[in-house]
């Protein structure tokens, strides 16, 4: 009997596991009985040959139509060419050479040929392709195989087709014997879930679809299990450190501050707040994941959260991607606090503290007042870039870290901030991040973290509308682009451009595709032609430091009326009299990107105005994207809408593809309900009993179905 950690070899034959082994990464029961099919074909139903993709890979169901051999004129060879069909369209199909197959391919005969699609005047063609005859009563074994009515067909790989795969896993199958589930069984009745051993049988081999059905969702438990429970197991580590408690103090600078603050905060940033501030006094360490569009008052949480630090007398820093971002913060922290921030300075308040700002390309002088300010405690708040942590900077008591920008921060980062406290003790962490992404997403890549979300933005900010320019359909409607533009200047307002390249750079030829519009190519044109007498300035990442600040530092004046550049304006540029922002090419940017750069115009008190020029055709699924930004500017309810358009496996990338990623059936977008039970169950099993000790059989199908590299790769994003 083969259990599921059995090696192939024995089982099946060196050859075939050596195969196995070698084009499919399969090597164990599991990993064969975990290489799902990824379809399934019935019996007597054709596969639609209309819907086949030129360049795939596929197996389709078919009947043949019609078999010529003859002899080739001018290789002394001979070639058998046969039609295959679905009853409607039409497959051809070639054999050079195997002149020993006619009497094999029948007439009418059904079966399954697989090999990949090329075309030829016209024709879609499949090229020596491997078959299975399903008729053919002379071989039994074949027979035998498509005995059942729904037929799985497997992701294959050259040489091993579907049906090998599908011998394979029955053969297995006939040996299998399961003695223990490995999940616990209250768990299964509690969400009716089949045991693994019939799932594994009736995900390969369904005797009808309901099976089918119910093994899927059980074999999707697993999954969502498997990677819920590496994350339970993260975060258990994390939180189970110690930590320097930093309790609210009465009187202290975070209760000045709020009695000044302008504003009142919204809902969501006081109920989080509330959250942060019970976290905060805690002796293990907060693990928490802000999101927020830009605008949100993500800061305005930060820095209430670094106060109580401070009030409890600790220090907080604050990393930020760039230097440019990290000096932007020091100064709109100093200018929150006034004169609680200015401890040292004349005009100080009484127990004000001290924004300390600590980057790379500062003067020697400077940067050693501000190690010493680090070092001595005099800066309760410390504020630089990510490279603050790796540096040799010490703290007096770092109590508390917050970071901006989750998506260039990745685990290791995270890893290394932990070592970071006072007294081996690990600082409080606040991830703050602008993109806002679907829960079940957030649960799956950011598992590590508690999150939070700011949906709600403070009031006073003006709308933007966001338009398609379809040129390719449209073409007159770029003049109006222009016009437009025009139209703001002339009320005095400003505008940027924006391209998706420099175009400094030797354009690649690559491919079909022409390259796409250059910042140093519309600018010129824009200047000569429809834009004439504006003042254009041009801004992009490689030009010189000076430079830049150069050109943001008129275009914030006023004294540019147009900037054309590339995206080194997405994050943190604020120039509220800049109302509408043209961008070109806006299909070759992400979603989140676009809805990014938006963000940039209606932050003054007039509405903005974005329009999305693009040659992306009607009906397509790029401008099914632009569509979206279009329609929504709820970053959450835009990074559904992406969800939904874009493949999901985009999203996890690589790893989603490739043969033996952890998840081949749950799906982030239908199975919300699947992975924030499994998120909740995994934690409380966790917590009971942190190593798996006595659930072995979870541990080891953490193992079986998120393998090492996935692991690690989930950690890494
Ligand atoms: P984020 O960091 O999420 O981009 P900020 O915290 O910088 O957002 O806030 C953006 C702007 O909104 C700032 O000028 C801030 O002072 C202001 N702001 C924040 N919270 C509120 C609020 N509750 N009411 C009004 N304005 C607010
Ligand atoms: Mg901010």
């Amino acid at each position: 009997m083969a259990g599921l950690r059995d090696k192939l070899t024995p089982l099946l034959g060196a050859k075939t596991a050596k195969a196995l082994g070698g084009s499919l990464d399969i090597h164990t029961v599991s990993d064969l009985l975990r290489h799902y099919p990824r379809d399934y074909a019935e019996r007597g139903k054709l596969t639609d040959i209309a819907g086949l993709e030129l360049g795939e890979h596929v197996t389709v169901m078919a009947r043949i139509e019609r078999v010529n051999k003859r002899t080739m004129k001018a290789k002394y060879g001979t070639i058998i060419e046969m039609t295959i069909t679905d009853g409607r369209r039409r497959l051809s199909c070639a054999f050079f050479n195997q002149a020993w197959r006619e009497k094999e391919l029948k007439l009418g005969a059904m079966g399954l040929f697989a090999g990949k699609v090329t075309a030829f005047r016209d024709q879609l063609q499949l090229t020596n392709p491997e078959y299975e005859l399903l008729d053919d009563e002379a071989d039994a074994s074949t027979m035998d195989e498509f005995l059942g009515e729904i037929i799985p067909v497997y992701p294959a790989a050259q040489g091993i087709p579907t049906w090998v795969i599908g011998k394979c896993v029955r053969q297995i199958l006939d040996q299998f014997e399961l003695d223990e589930d490995p999940m616990p069984p209250e768990l299964l009745a509690e969400y009716g879930l089949v045991d693994l051993e019939k799932a594994l049988r009736h995900i390969h081999r369904p005797p009808n679809w309901p099976d089918r059905e119910a093994a899927r969702r059980r074999l999707k438990w697993d999954e969502a299990m498997a990677v819920q429970l590496i994350f339970a197991q993260r975060r258990y580590s994390t939180v189970s450190r110690p930590a320097l408690p930093c309790p609210h103090v009465e009187g202290g600078l975070l209760d000045a501050f709020d009695k000044r603050l302008p504003f009142d905060l919204t809902a969501g940033q006081r109920e989080i707040g509330d959250v942060i501030a019970a976290e905060l006094a805690t002796d293990h360490p907060m693990n928490r994941l802000l999101q927020g569009e830009v605008g949100s008052g993500k800061t305005v949480v930060a820095l209430r959260a670094m106060l109580q630090a401070v009030d409890s007398g600790r220090q907080a820093a604050m990393l930020a991607p760039t230097e440019v971002l990290a000096s932007q913060h020091a100064r709109s922290l100093r200018e929150m606090l006034g004169d609680i921030g200015m401890a040292g300075e004349l005009g100080a308040a009484e127990n004000a503290t001290r924004v300390t700002l600590l980057t790379g390309s500062m003067g020697a002088k400077e940067r050693k007042q501000a190690l010493l300010d680090a070092a001595s405690g005099a800066a309760g708040i410390v504020v630089g870039t990510h490279a603050l942590i790796q540096d040799t900077v010490s703290f007096a008591e770092l109590g508390f870290v917050v970071v901006d920008e989750q998506h260039r921060f990745g685990v290791e980062q995270r890893d290394a901030l932990r070592s970071r406290g006072a007294d081996s003790t690990s600082p409080h962490v606040l991830v703050m991040t602008a993109t806002p992404i679907p829960r079940t997403v957030a649960m799956t890549v950011y598992g590590d973290l508690e999150t939070s979300a700011l949906r709600e933005m403070p009031v006073g900010r003006s709308p933007i509308k966001t338009n398609v320019v379809p040129v390719a359909e449209k073409p007159a409607w770029l003049d109006r682009v222009w016009q437009r533009v025009s139209e703001e200047v002339g009320k005095g307002h400003q505008a940027y451009v924006v391209c998706p390249r420099i175009g400094d750079e030797p354009a690649s030829d690559k491919g079909d595709k022409r390259p796409p519009l250059a910042v140093l190519d519309i600018a010129p044109d824009l200047a000569n032609g429809p834009l004439k007498g504006l003042k254009i300035g041009v801004l992009h990442g490689r030009m010189p430091t000076d430079d830049k600040d150069q050109v943001m530092r008129e275009f914030s004046a006023g004294k540019l009326d147009v900037l054309v550049a590339t995206t080194v304006i997405e994050v943190g540029v604020n120039v509220p009299n800049a109302t509408a922002m043209v961008i070109m090419d806006a299909d070759r940017f992400g979603v989140s990107q676009l809805h990014q750069l938006r963000g940039r115009v209606g932050r003054g008190s007039v509405p903005g105005l974005c329009l999305l020029v693009t040659e992306a055709l009607d009906g397509t699924t790029t401008r099914e994207r632009l569509n979206a930004v279009e329609s929504t500017t709820d970053g959450f309810e835009l990074s559904r809408l992406d969800l939904e358009i874009r493949r999901e496996g985009d999203i996890l990338g690589a790893a989603q593809s490739g043969k033996r990623s952890g998840l081949k059936l749950l799906s982030l977008l239908q199975d919300e309900d699947v992975i924030a039970e499994a998120r909740e169950r995994a934690q409380s099993i966790v917590s009971e009993d942190p190593a798996l000790d006595k659930y072995s059989g979870l541990a080891h199908m953490v193992s079986d179905v998120v393998d090492a590299d996935r692991a690690e790769y989930l950690e890494k994003t």
